[in-house]
């Protein structure tokens, strides 16, 4: 373990950042110098694992030195103005931003919600915040067994709650993996030994299998002269469980256990290589998917295709480039630039609300106009009002469908949304004034229920007004919201 096992990790580092992080290499290793974690451990493990899941990331010098000084103010006294006299404003505010979302107690529901509102507002104020939150977790999971048994299910129940689906949204899907295999072992420990068993005997035979599958496929793409890596997934333990559910028990029709990938230079030999891999091997019909053509609401692109291997087994094969695989794996991410935040590319549909919690000049910025609503009401919210924390929580974590305006904007709305809903997101005074609405040019009613890639026209007239009937007909609670209020001021 050493300063360079991290800065080796940086991306295309200059000689000031890796000065940094070497810099606060040695002083939360100097700080935390008397201080053990519950293991008996040194403390400093965690400071560096939580840097080390960072800079794997791909984040900047900056995050991964505030990932290694993010508990000494709270833990080892060290004081504000010495974490900025030495590292400047901005790793005091990102330090300050992990330490103000503190530690939660997991036994009181008050304070739970607290630290949920804690969460969204860092959020809203820097999205590095939460990142490094969210490596401090997967560091704090993996060593769970050391927490006392009563406080792990809870700790568990919170990740798979809360900081799962907040990795998933964010695109981190390799995170989100990772906690759920985590955390699914204390939630549901019967269940997870039953999958286990399951997964491990067919898991065995399948990876040894497919290691030889893989083999003859990468020759059958040199052979073509084309440079490609490969790389496997296998689900996680949690989502094999719950697909395992849905199929009422049905393994036997589950192929994506273990998905190859095949990772190429361009779109091109994406397409080449599918052609490749269907010359040699046959495709099980209706799992080809052209996501490059057509990716998925979220962003989500690659190719898919689900071959039999010709010694009995069915695996799902996964062709992407280096930056949809970067995509699809690392998420949010992937996108920020290592240098002061700013976006690297430009972030796909799926992040375009999160785009505006970048950081920006001023830290404050969250309550300009461009921040959508669900944040500002977090900005504003009174500790007292604790259904506004349950609200947006269902709202913001729930499965979420991707539809879309006219000009093609993106409206971002939980699955079984209605047009009253799409109308609310758009802009309160459109919702207003609804009096109906188009859902890829067809009038449709008010409590259509939307699917992901509907186009949704909205039309207004002067005297369409809300009636108390819309609250049922829609799922988002700005719009129930704005609806309720709409009702009670026309009463008075
Ligand atoms: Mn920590």
């Amino acid at each position: 373990m050493s300063a360079q096992d991290l800065t080796k990790l940086l991306n295309s580092p200059t000689p000031e950042e890796i000065a940094l992080v070497e810099k606060a290499y040695a002083f939360a290793e100097q700080a935390h110098k008397d201080h053990k974690r519950l293991s008996g451990e040194p403390y400093f493990i965690h400071l560096f694992e939580t840097a080390k899941t960072l800079a794997e990331m791909g984040m900047s010098g900056t995050t991964v030195s505030a990932g290694l000084l993010h508990d000494c103010i709270e833990d080892v006294g060290v004081t504000p103005e010495t974490v900025e006299k030495e590292f400047g404003k901005e790793i005091l505010f990102l330090v300050q931003g992990v330490t103000k979302l503190g530690t939660v107690k997991y036994h009181d529901s008050t304070i739970h919600r607290e630290s949920m509102r804690r969460l969204f507002v860092a959020m809203s104020q820097d999205i590095r915040v939460l990142i490094i939150k969210l490596a401090d977790r997967l560091h704090n999971m993996k060593t769970l067994s050391f927490v006392p048994a009563h406080k792990q299910k809870r700790i568990a129940e919170e990740t798979l709650e809360i900081y799962t689906p907040l990795a998933y949204r964010l695109g981190m899907r390799k995170l989100s993996r990772e906690f759920e295999d985590l955390a699914f072992v204390y939630t549901m420990p019967e269940e997870y030994k039953k999958i286990k068993e399951i997964l491990g005997k067919k898991g065995k035979e399948n990876i040894e299998r497919l290691q030889k599958f893989y083999k003859s496929v990468k020759k059958a793409v040199a052979t073509e002269g084309i440079v490609c890596r490969t790389d496997y997934r296998v689900k996680s333990l949690y989502s094999l469980y719950k697909k395992i559910q849905r199929r009422k028990g049905d393994i036997a029709s589950i192929y994506d256990i273990i998905a190859m990938r095949i990772i190429v230079k361009d779109n091109a030999d994406c397409y080449r290589v599918l052609g490749i891999i269907h010359g040699i091997w046959r495709p099980l019909p209706g799992r080809i998917k052209d996501y490059i053509a057509f990716p998925k609401p979220n962003g989500y692109s690659s190719l898919h295709t689900t071959v039999f291997t010709g010694d009995g087994s069915i695996v799902e094969i996964q062709i992407k480039t280096e930056d949809m695989y970067a995509d699809s794996e690392f998420g949010i991410t992937s996108h920020i630039a290592y240098k002061g935040g700013l976006s690297k590319k430009s972030l796909n549909t799926n992040f375009a609300w999160v785009k505006k919690l970048l950081p920006q000049k001023t830290h404050n910025d969250a309550t300009s106009k461009d921040v959508p609503d669900w944040v500002k009401q977090f900005i504003n919210y009174k500790s007292n009002n604790d259904d506004l924390i349950d609200d947006l929580k269902s709202d913001f974590l729930r499965e979420r469908i991707f539809v879309f305006t006219p000009k093609g904007d993106v409206i971002d709305l939980p699955v079984d949304s209605s047009t009253i809903d799409f109308a609310f997101s758009v802009h309160s005074d459109i919702g207003f004034s609804m009096s109906g609405a188009k859902v890829n040019g067809k009038i449709s009613a008010l409590d259509t229920k939307l699917k992901n890639g509907d186009i949704v026209e909205i039309i207004t007239k002067p005297k369409g007004k809300p009636t108390a009937k819309w609250i049922d007909l829609c799922k988002t609670t700005i719009a129930q919201r704005h609806i309720r209020a709409f009702l009670n001021i026309r009463k008075k």
